[in-house]
């Protein structure tokens, strides 16, 4: 039987800093990583970039070649983890290897939502998460004539694949489930504005729809899709993009607590001593919606990955919660959101009340600053259009900066650090600063 001090499951954001944050305490621990993708660890928001062909498969390495040897790491690649033992402190893989552990870390990030629609299985319906995904895509409209494209699903996926497949030349259509875009990072403004600029570019947009099936065409392969409206489109590909879930398998009948996320202690440890989660795995704390929740973006992942590494080795690091954010260009025109930026979410009325939002539109112009404030500080920002300032609105939000003396130059097109006080400016350049 194999067995290590620290065994990790998962190759990916999480599972690479926490080998990172080990190695700072522990020098010499043995470690094991194993994931059940082949690939050496690579960066997974440029597998659109890779599709697109903005990159190629060299420059999304998240780690030099010599990464694992480095940390003395040994990996099982191409091996999936089926079993927890918790008691017996074993990993069970399914080529049947035991592997015993002291401390274990549970990267094991999300997959994706499949439903259950007729023809999900045709030659040509993909999904869009992996390298390999990216790579089949590829292959396949290599290999066949593909013009036309369907992507079911409008969230931050769906339009980064979206947006790699017009670069392509395809003509693109959405179907959405919800009443617009990106609804879950965007509000009602911000949505409208990319949907017409992902129309005027000549691709529409079906919202308040999905799809119930997938046809055949003479050739075996995807040839159309049924909307639940029963609208037909003809469609070469399809891409289904509904959504990302934690991957929960492995701790399922274990004594492990989760909910829609593994739920993990401010130290990243689990209710079972000695494993810990990090990740698009784990029900993160969102510091702006006061509430735990799974939160699948890359700063996260690595921020915890490095913490629980840290503590697996003997540290005391205490994590103290996430903004969720996003960054897209679509059609063209660089979008970010940060923190919570749509009060009508909430469901609290007295706390609903207490925000106030300062926005400035040019919607012709595609652009559109949005700021949410609760107590004179910032708890939310959207950005269309221009979104070189971000860093500075994201820093104001994280270090909870009261902004009564300078809220009225917030939406200035010069707001900058200059309109900071000149404390806050200092402990920029002499503290953290600002990580975007
Ligand atoms: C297309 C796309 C675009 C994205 N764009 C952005 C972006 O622009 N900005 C941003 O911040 N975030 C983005 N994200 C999200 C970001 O990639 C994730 O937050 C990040 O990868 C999470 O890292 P992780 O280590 O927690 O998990 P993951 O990256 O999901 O990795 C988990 C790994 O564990 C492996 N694994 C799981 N279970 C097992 C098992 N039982 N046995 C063996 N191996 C297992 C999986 O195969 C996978 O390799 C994007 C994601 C996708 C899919």
């Amino acid at each position: 039987m194999d067995q290590a001090r620290y065994v990790i499951i998962g190759n990916s954001i999480a599972a690479i800093h926490a080998i990172e944050g080990i190695r700072e305490l522990d020098r010499d621990g043995s470690i094991v990583v194993i994931s059940d993708e082949k690939a050496h660890v690579y960066s997974r928001p440029l597998i659109s970039y890779y599709l697109g062909q903005k990159v190629d498969e060299a420059r999304m390495s998240y780690r030099a070649p010599t990464f694992y040897e480095e940390n003395r790491v040994q990996t099982f690649l191409g091996k999936k983890a089926i079993r927890l033992d918790t008691k017996a402190k074993q990993i069970i893989l399914d080529d049947k290897t035991r592997i015993r552990y002291e401390k274990l870390l549970l990267a094991t990030g999300g997959a994706p939502f499949v439903p259950d629609i007729p023809g999900k299985g045709l030659e040509g319906v993909f999904h869009f998460t992996t390298i390999e995904d990216a790579r089949c895509l590829k292959r396949y409209i290599t290999d066949h004539p593909v013009q036309k494209a369907l992507v079911l699903g409008g969230g931050l996926i769906g339009l980064k694949a979206t947006e790699a497949l017009i670069a392509l030349n395809l003509r693109v259509s959405i179907v959405e489930i919800a009443d617009r875009i990106l609804s879950a990072t965007f509000d009602q403004t911000a949505s409208r504005i990319i949907e017409k600029a992902l129309g005027d570019i000549g691709c529409p947009i079906m919202t308040g729809n999905t799809v119930k099936e997938f046809l055949k065409g003479p050739d075996r392969r995807i040839s159309a899709a049924i909307l639940k409206d029963d609208t037909k489109i003809d469609c070469d590909l399809a891409i289904m993009a509904i959504g990302v879930r934690p991957r929960l398998d492995l701790v399922q009948g274990t004594n492990i607590k989760a909910n829609r996320g593994i739920l993990v202690d401010r130290q990243l440890q689990t209710s079972v001593k000695d494993i810990f989660a990090a990740g698009d795995v784990v029900e993160s704390y969102d510091m702006t919606l006061h509430t735990h929740r799974p939160v699948a973006i890359l700063p996260n992942a690595s921020r915890q990955g490095r913490i629980a590494g840290q503590n697996m080795a003997g540290g005391n690091r205490t994590y103290e919660g996430c903004l969720a954010m996003n960054s897209v260009e679509l059609a063209g025109i660089p979008t970010i959101s940060v923190g919570l930026t749509d009060p009508s979410v909430l469901a609290d009325a007295e706390r609903k009340k207490r925000i106030e939002v300062l926005e400035s539109i040019e919607e012709e112009d595609a652009q559109y600053k949005k700021v949410a404030l609760e107590n004179n500080r910032i708890i939310g920002v959207i950005l269309i259009g221009k979104i070189d300032r971000a860093g500075i609105y994201t820093g104001l939000i994280k270090d909870k900066v009261d902004i009564s003396p300078f809220k009225d130059h917030l939406l200035k097109d010069d707001f900058g650090l200059l309109s900071l006080p000149r404390a806050y400016r200092k402990h920029l350049v002499t503290g953290q600063g600002i990580e975007v």
